[in-house]
């Protein structure tokens, strides 16, 4: 019975699923498989009918595309759930993706990881969405916290631990000691606010408008908030104000520079908040320790080495950012007893909001 164990047997008949609903990538993680789901948090939706049309990738392919009826939305804005009903489709098609193909007996447990400044109410619906879409073991995690299991800082310990979380519509920054989180802020500059902070610069330097994929695009491309070695530059479409026609323009990594260092600066200060407000033997740990980069905005280059300049103390990247979370899910799944501390139960378990 020690080499056909309890757990190995309930493994066979349910399914155990983490599920990272960010605000710009939604990843699905299945116990024994890894991260199975990895797409863009997007749905579309009919107007007419209310259907949902596509979801995911399909569905963000759409984006700025649609005809006039047809809507695609980002369930999540700036960290926050926009639309209940979208995210409730959302999940829904998830867990179908999941475990379509198996047949298990015991719904699946699911841990859920969301933005840490999520209310009450999002929670509870997060909750309804997951259990209305077939989930059995409903557990929800705050994301910041997910990270920094999924890069297996050791939470637990009565160490401090800094981990920044760059999404796409918010930035976590959070330090975590003895499974708590100590200090924390959540800032609205990320990955979204970088493109538009794109856009807005183009459009006062060039007179060109610029769509959001575009800005997007030479973000990952060029951007880089330190001077690189040799200038980088690239050639992009937009429409002319002046002539409302389409023209091509040459922008270099310094233009990307400029138009981003407002809120490279912000998200610096916000950083500073956090370790001004820490405790003085955590900031201690921290700064032997260093600080902890996760989520996509962790990619621009330069940043890492910027934020490490200003705060003096090394700054880490995690070995994958963007799926980070995803995995901290899946470990929490290994052993949910472990992490019971942690994990958001009913309503009351949120932490006052600081
Ligand atoms: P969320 O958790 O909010 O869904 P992610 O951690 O998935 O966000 O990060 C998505 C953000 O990371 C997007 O704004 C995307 O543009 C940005 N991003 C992804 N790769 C890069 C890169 N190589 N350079 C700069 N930004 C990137
Ligand atoms: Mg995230």
């Amino acid at each position: 019975m020690k080499f056909f164990g309890l757990e190995r047997f309930r493994n066979l008949l349910q399914h155990d699923i983490g599920i990272d609903l960010g605000t710009a990538n939604t990843l699905v993680y299945l116990r024994g498989k890894g991260i199975i789901i990895n797409e863009p948090s997007v749905v579309a939706i009919n107007q007419k009918t209310g259907q949902v049309v596509a979801i995911g990738t399909e569905a963000k392919a759409m984006l700025g595309r649609t005809p006039g009826h047809i809507l695609a939305v980002k369930p999540l804005v700036e960290g926050v759930i926009s639309d209940f009903e979208t995210t409730e489709e959302m999940i829904s098609y998830l867990l179908n993706k999941a475990t379509s193909g198996t047949q298990k007996i015991f719904s699946p447990r699911v841990v859920v990881g969301v933005p840490s400044n999520i209310t009450n109410v999002e929670i509870r619906a997060v909750r309804d969405a997951a259990r209305n879409a077939g989930a059995g073991e409903v557990h929800i995690v705050e994301e910041p916290m997910a990270a920094a299991i999924g890069m297996r800082l050791p939470i637990h310990d009565p160490v401090g631990n800094m981990v920044i979380d760059i999404g796409g519509g918010t930035s976590d920054i959070a330090v975590i000691s003895l499974s708590g989180v100590v200090r924390s802020r959540n800032l609205r500059i990320a990955g979204d606010k970088f493109n538009a902070d794109i856009i807005a610069h183009v459009r006062n330097q060039f007179k060109v408008l610029l769509g959001e994929k575009t800005a997007e695009h030479v973000k990952t491309t060029i951007g880089s908030v330190l001077p690189t070695h040799a200038p980088l530059e690239m050639p992009v479409r937009g429409r002319d104000l002046v002539s409302g026609l389409p023209k091509e323009i040459i922008l270099t990594d310094n233009d990307i520079r400029d138009a981003l260092s407002p809120s490279i600066e912000s998200l610096i200060e916000g950083i500073v908040e956090v370790l001004e407000a820490t405790p003085p033997d955590i900031l201690g740990d921290i700064m032997y320790r260093g600080v902890y980069l996760a989520g996509g905005g962790a990619l621009v280059k330069g940043l890492p080495e910027l934020i490490e300049n200003h705060i003096n103390m090394p700054v880490h990247v995690a070995a994958d950012p963007l799926t980070a979370v995803a995995r901290g899910t899946g470990i929490i799944l290994e052993d949910v007893d472990k992490y019971r501390e942690i994990l958001i139960e009913n309503e009351s378990d949120l932490p006052p909001k600081k």
